[in-house]
């Protein structure tokens, strides 16, 4: 009994389920129903007789993400249809044709790339430390996504600002050894899973048509989060044709650091003229509470879309919760507290989930949890004691322990971790590389807190790590979520707990250009609208207990609760407990320095009014007065929150600087290119008539 398809749909995501011919972007914010629309348009095509099932391919980021979209499509009374990741589909086709490229078994995927480039390295009189080889690592893997090749490496590298690992004549050197090596071995990395297949398709003529006979309709789901290598594939797939459909939320990209783009998504029309655009506002997941949050993060941002701004069609709801912590080890167990307390309420653990920056958080909350005796399901990352490193790390700890171990606990550790990868500093990357050295780290960093308590013997640590790892195996059919923000993308549950909003974790530490402080804030934005009904949002003042408190609430969630205040004071419309500032609070990086003492600045209010906020300043009071009422006439006609054109703070701070060109005008924190286009002349106009 085929189900109507287009019931229960509002009317914009109707008319994007009823363009089934041709190419349609929809471009919406979260929670407004983008994989609902797509995935009724597909039931729809299917139901009408327009679309073959087995025809069509439906593309989405994760694996996890893909079952949902099946899940929701046999809901619907749909069978047949492929949803896959691009990899997964790239792979089975490969598989599928190789007998006809090469007359060879199908070649191993290389699961890492850091031997083969070690080798390279080492051909090209390069250093082949840990550290090296993995930056060169994800130098491959960024130019192989961004098809780079020779001498494009350098050029994109410099017009990015991406520092590589090594110049870029030894890059491109490494890179040839790198793919000569792996040729002659017969194997093939991730990356070429999706080149082989775009060649096999740009090449040979035969396979073409037979790959696109099999699939005549396309929809890719996150399409802001699509890298220049996937958009290949996704081309060669259709050919000359255009029945594709593509979906989602630039303000939702959140993979640019390996080689994502928006780009596609927002200028789809430019290239599809007679495309069907439709854009959906309405959130349907989230609470007005938590969507006001959420808007105000991402609003406060310089390049924010004002065409996303979400309005909730849900009940009023309590306000966001944002707490603060001594350490790391208190937010756990106050998050896995409180997760007891829902548990015991009736909600069921499957309803929660905790969400954090980077998977070595995930050590901490899941031995809290075990603590606790709340169950947890790792999601996108697995638990920390089944990573290959750390499973490799504990076989070495215990070598190393029964060779016996003299020195001082954590010296042991570092020195067994270092032939592993681990170094004082940080990778610069993100990514895999990022994730390994991370777990290292958060061993080291558990040998300091025991070295006392275990009277510096590395078997004691090796067992308290067997007791941690056995406490987390516990079995387990229901269990509060543990993911990732990356790894949480594109889903729901009705209370998420986000941990570690503070600076160095939320944005990260690394997090350096604005382009990538802007990918944090993406984030944190992310983070925030995976909640339906209630979040809870926490940070600690420092990484261990009893260590120094240098981190501060982050800046994403103290700019948008600040707006929130009238005065300097207490928190409006947020629930804020716990003081909301470190003590000896640290500023991270930036010119940051009160214009009128030269104190450095902490806050996000304080930056942006580039003064402490006890410094006397003077403000253009008539100038204030007509930003405001500019700023209320341009928010109602373009129907957004004033919030969303500029902050309270942004508008203070050119009334006190009165900025006389664009450049002056850019140099206010809160104000990027979007917003200088959009209204830099308009606030110039009012400066000049004001001043
Ligand atoms: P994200 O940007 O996070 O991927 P999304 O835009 O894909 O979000 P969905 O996951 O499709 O949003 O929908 C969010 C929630 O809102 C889901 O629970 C969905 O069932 C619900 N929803 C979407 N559209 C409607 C509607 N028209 N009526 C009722 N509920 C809806
Ligand atoms: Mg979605």
């Amino acid at each position: 009994m085929p189900i109507d398809a287009l019931a229960g749909l509002d009317d914009e995501q109707r008319a994007a389920a009823e363009a089934l011919h041709g190419p349609v972007v929809i471009l919406a914010g979260a929670g407004t129903g983008k994989t609902r629309a797509i995935t009724h348009r597909i039931a729809h095509g299917v139901s009408a007789g327009q679309h073959d099932p087995r025809r069509t391919l439906a593309v989405t980021f994760t694996t996890r993400a893909a079952g949902e979209m099946r899940g929701r499509l046999r809901g619907l009374g749909v069978d047949g249809v492929q949803v896959r990741t691009f990899h997964a589909a790239a792979l089975r086709q490969l598989r599928y044709f190789w007998p006809r490229l090469s007359g060879g078994e199908f070649p191993d995927v290389l699961p890492s790339k850091a031997r083969l480039v070690a080798e390279a390295a080492s051909r090209c009189r390069l250093p082949t430390d840990s550290a090296t080889v993995r930056d060169l690592a994800s130098d491959l893997e960024w130019a192989k996504v961004n098809l780079l090749e020779g001498e494009a490496i350098g050029a994109r590298a410099a017009a990015l600002g991406r520092s590589l690992a090594a110049d870029a004549p030894a890059v491109e050197q490494v890179r040839l050894a790198y793919e000569d090596a792996k040729s002659t071995r017969g194997l093939i990395d991730f990356e070429d899973v999706l080149l082989v297949t775009v060649g096999a398709l740009d090449n040979r003529p035969d396979i073409a048509d037979e790959v696109r006979s099999a699939y005549r309709w396309f929809t890719v789901d996150e399409y802001q989060d699509v890298n220049p290598l996937q958009q290949r594939l996704l081309d060669v797939w259709l050919g000359d044709r255009d029945d594709v459909c593509v979906v989602g939320d630039a303000n939702q990209t959140i993979y640019s650091f390996t080689g994502a783009t928006p780009a596609y998504l927002t200028g789809f029309r430019q290239r599809y003229p007679d495309a069907t655009e439709v854009r959906l506002v309405r959130c349907y997941r989230s609470t007005p509470q938590i969507v006001d949050l959420a808007n105000r993060v991402i609003g406060a941002g310089p390049s924010a879309a004002t065409d996303l701004v979400l309005r909730s069609q849900r009940e009023a709801a309590p306000e966001p919760t944002i707490d603060a912590y001594d350490d790391d080890v208190d937010e756990a167990a106050q998050v896995a507290r409180r997760a007891r307390e829902y548990l015991d309420s009736g909600v069921p653990a499957r309803e929660i989930a905790v969400l954090f920056r980077i998977n070595a958080q995930s050590a901490e909350i899941e031995e809290a949890f075990a603590e606790a005796g709340v169950p947890v399901i790792l999601k996108g990352t697995e638990r920390f004691f089944d990573r290959a490193e750390v499973r490799e790390a504990v076989t070495r700890l215990r070598g190393a322990a029964r060779a016996g171990a003299a020195g001082p606990l954590p010296d042991e550790v570092r020195a067994v971790l270092s032939a592993m990868g681990w170094t004082p500093e940080a990778p610069r990357t993100s990514g895999a590389v990022r994730e390994r050295w991370e777990s290292l780290v958060a061993l080291v960093t558990l040998a300091e807190e025991l070295a006392t308590k275990l009277d510096d013997s590395l078997t004691a640590f090796v067992a308290e790590l067997d007791s941690r790892a056995e406490l987390q195996h516990a079995p387990v059919a229901d269990g509060v979520t543990l993911a990732s923000i990356h790894a949480a993308k594109g889903l729901e549950w009705p209370v998420v707990f986000v941990v570690g909003c503070s600076e160095g974790l939320l944005p990260l530490q690394h997090a350096e250009t604005d382009d990538q402080v802007e990918e944090e804030r993406r984030l944190a934005y992310v983070a925030i609208t995976r909640a339906a009904d209630r979040l809870h949002l926490s940070w600690a003042r420092s990484r261990q207990p009893g260590g120094r408190q240098t981190r501060s609430l982050s800046r994403f969630i103290e700019e948008a609760v600040g707006v929130a205040r009238p005065s300097p004071g207490e928190a409006r419309g947020f629930v804020r407990r716990g003081s909301g500032r470190a003590r000896g609070e640290r500023r991270q990086k930036g010119p940051a320095t009160c214009r009128i003492c030269r104190k450095s600045l902490v806050t996000a209010r304080e930056r942006t009014l580039g003064r402490c906020e006890g410094c006397p300043a003077e403000v253009n009071v008539d100038l204030l007065d007509a930003l405001r009422e500019w700023r209320l006439q341009t928010a109602r006609s373009q129907e957004v929150p004033a919030y969303f054109v500029f902050t309270d703070v942004t508008l203070l701070a050119i009334a006190e600087q009165e900025p006389r060109d664009e450049e002056a005008l850019a140099g206010i924190p809160g104000i990027g290119p979007r917003k200088l286009a959009d209204y830099g002349e308009h606030v110039l106009d009012l400066v000049a008539s004001y001043s």
